[in-house]
């Protein structure tokens, strides 16, 4: 029995075509839709299209509308699985905010494409096609919000995208993909081992993320103080360390209640509370600083933005980064 697949389409180069002048542009009609009769032996396909938007042009407002759409799609018209397609540039944000919030015990996977749907070799179609067969596994649930590109299943938490062009961009650092497709199926050979979820309403908070490097000094936290953001996540350097004229900034920060968490510019690695040394991880920790457990920078800042909708206690904000 074929199962009851919802497809988003929501832009990104997989919707759209190369002019003869080389620029890849998004067209009055989307391609994909088109295409869509081609898939329909994989599965019944209810396809949506609540916006059409370059990857950059995403904020946390379509995230939360699609968030919302898959649930009332679950609840009200029994949707068994959910593919989106998006922009591969903000794609893992998306993923990780879906991951985070969502709350539908269906297989969601996120999928795009690096080759737009009239060039050679195009990925958008075969990746779209791929990513119906995950959603439309059994084994697929309970496995968190996925993304499928290349023929590799990877998780929302440890995905991202690694290179500008390269069909193989999507990776998951330190851990590898948790499945494969091939031609015959669909492959799992891991699980995630924590899923939460967070309730929340929509996203109204300030949360900036800024890149450590050799010289930082406090200017810049000062200025987030200043224009009233409600968190900051820091990409530190190596194991988790800061310039020490950085640190006063951050005092600053902490001191008014604004949380700071910490991320390492590395790009393998959990950035720890190891070196004492002023502006050293032990150090920033004894002064408030919070460590995510391993996400990159703007994936902890999406986890802090929901983090401040559920909830503003900072102990309760750095327990939900301890996972
Ligand atoms: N710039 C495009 C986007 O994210 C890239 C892509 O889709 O691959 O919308």
């Amino acid at each position: 029995m074929k199962k009851k697949i919802l497809v988003i389409h929501t832009g990104g180069t997989i919707s759209m075509m190369e002019d003869p002048t080389g620029s890849v542009i998004p067209g009055s009609e989307n391609p994909l839709v088109a295409q869509t009769s081609q898939l329909e032996s994989m599965a019944e396909l209810y396809v949506i299209e609540p916006f059409h938007l370059p990857s950059p042009h995403v904020t946390p407002r379509e995230m939360m509308e699609l968030k919302l759409i898959i649930e009332n799609e679950y609840s009200s018209h029994g949707v068994e699985g959910v593919v989106i397609t998006h922009g591969t540039d903000t794609l893992e944000e998306t993923a990780y905010f879906l991951d985070l919030t969502v709350k539908a015990p269906i297989p969601i996977v996120v999928t795009g494409a690096m080759r737009s749907s009239n060039e050679i070799g195009a990925d958008g179609l075969y990746n779209l096609m791929s990513s119906i067969r995950v959603a439309s596994s059994e084994d697929a649930i309970d496995k968190g919000v996925l993304v499928v590109l290349n023929d590799e299943i990877h998780t929302a938490k440890n995905v991202t995208k690694t290179h500008t062009s390269n069909v193989s961009t999507f990776q998951s650092p330190q851990y590898g993909p948790i499945g494969i497709v091939t031609k015959r199926g669909v492959v799992f050979h891991h699980s995630p081992t924590y899923k939460e979820c967070y309730n929340i309403n929509g996203i109204s908070n300030k949360v900036s993320l800024i890149k450590a490097y050799a010289g930082l000094d406090s200017s810049l936290f000062h200025a987030i103080k200043e224009l009233d953001y409600d968190g900051v996540v820091v990409e530190a350097l190596g194991q988790g360390n800061l310039p020490p004229a950085s640190v006063e900034g951050i005092k600053a920060l902490i001191e008014k209640n604004i949380p700071v968490v910490l991320v390492s510019r590395c790009f393998n690695g959990i950035a720890q509370d190891i070196y004492g040394y002023e502006g050293g991880g032990k150090d920033l920790r004894d002064h408030g600083v919070i460590f995510s457990n391993g996400l990159n920078g703007q994936k902890a800042r999406l986890k802090l933005l929901i983090a401040l909708s559920h909830t503003k206690d900072i102990e309760e904000i750095r327990d939900i980064f301890t996972h």
